[in-house]
């Protein structure tokens, strides 16, 4: 590969529209594709659209996922298994070998080190390089981003996640970028939920809301829900962060897999994410995760 790698995209959703427009500012070339045409109307005329998934492989030199989970993101690349076996409409069937796939959604590392084998079967690279931030960051092109693989596939994709973030970290081997990003939802999972109960409680007790989310942002309370999300989207009940309630609980239970991987007890991640299961069997996982304040509402007044 020489010069700048010609990217393909898929997945234009919340995080991977702005990350697909800080690639185009960057100067890469972009060949773009979402489940949902409505999602590449956007990009208006500045990125490829190639009529199949086969045809970005083959107009790709690095193909970059921004998808809701590993299970779709296998799908997008392998195609559907058809009934005579595996399929031949996914981006692998246009794909060069020695090309990199770099999957940057939050995919299960499991998955991800098994699909990493079947790539590298076929001459192709595997990166996985989750981030974090929210909407704001990838707008921002500030992301914080954990990278797992190969030290020379790390390297090849240095550029791209140059223009994607600020923060990047090198994880280890293949997988370990999506481990360290499901246990992060599950810190930050488990710290939204705590402040939203607490302020809740406090409620109750008389203290007003916004005044307990200035003393907790001074005190060792504070954390990034208390500090970005509070004033800003629960308090106002605007629910509108960008980040859906279904996602956080599927990083919940990939954290949960993952401690059982490693045959780890962890108590409070069970009851963690035994409250966002329920909380997205209410709601529904479109629900905005930041309504997990709504959640936590309702149990309380049904109980009262
Ligand atoms: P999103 O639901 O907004 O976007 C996902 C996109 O994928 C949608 O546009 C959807 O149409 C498309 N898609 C789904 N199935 C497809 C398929 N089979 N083929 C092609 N396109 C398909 O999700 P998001 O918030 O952008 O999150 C993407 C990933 O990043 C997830 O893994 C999420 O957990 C992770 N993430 C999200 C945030 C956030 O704040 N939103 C932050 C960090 C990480």
């Amino acid at each position: 590969m020489t010069g700048k790698p010609r990217i393909g995209f898929v997945g234009l959703g919340n995080m991977g529209a702005p990350m697909a427009e800080n690639l185009l500012k960057a100067g890469f070339a972009l060949a773009v594709a979402d489940a949902d045409p409505g999602r590449l109307a956007g990009l208006g005329g500045r990125a490829v659209l190639p009529a199949s998934l086969a045809e970005l492989g083959r107009l790709s030199d690095v193909v970059i996922a921004m998808l809701p989970d590993g299970k779709i993101v296998r799908k997008v690349l392998c195609g559907a298994p058809g009934d005579h076996g595996g399929g031949n409409d996914g981006v692998l069937a246009g794909l060069a070998a020695g090309a990199l796939v770099l999957d940057m959604s939050s995919s299960a590392p499991v998955g991800t080190r098994a699909l990493g084998a079947e790539l590298a079967a076929r001459g192709v690279a595997l990166v996985d390089a989750p981030v974090s931030g929210g909407v704001r960051r990838a707008v921002d092109g500030t992301l914080a981003i954990m990278v797992g693989g190969a030290a020379a596939d790390i390297e090849r994709c240095r550029p791209i996640l140059a223009a994607l973030g600020r923060d990047i970290f090198p994880t280890g081997p293949l997988g370990s970028g999506h481990a360290m990003k499901a246990l992060n939802n599950y810190v930050s999972a488990a710290g939204l939920a705590a402040a939203a109960e607490a302020v809740l409680v406090g409620r109750r007790f008389g203290l007003d809301p916004a005044t307990m989310v200035d003393i907790l942002n001074a005190s060792t309370g504070r954390n990034n829900s208390t500090e970005n999300k509070f004033k800003q989207f629960i308090l106002p009940k605007r629910y509108t962060a960008g980040f859906g309630l279904g996602l956080m609980a599927k990083d919940l239970r990939t954290a949960l897999e993952t401690a059982e991987a490693t045959e780890t007890p962890t108590p409070l991640a069970a009851a963690c994410i035994a409250l966002w299961n329920d909380a997205e069997a209410k709601l529904g996982g479109a629900a905005d995760h930041t309504e997990i304040a709504r959640y936590l509402e309702t149990l309380i007044e049904e109980g009262s």
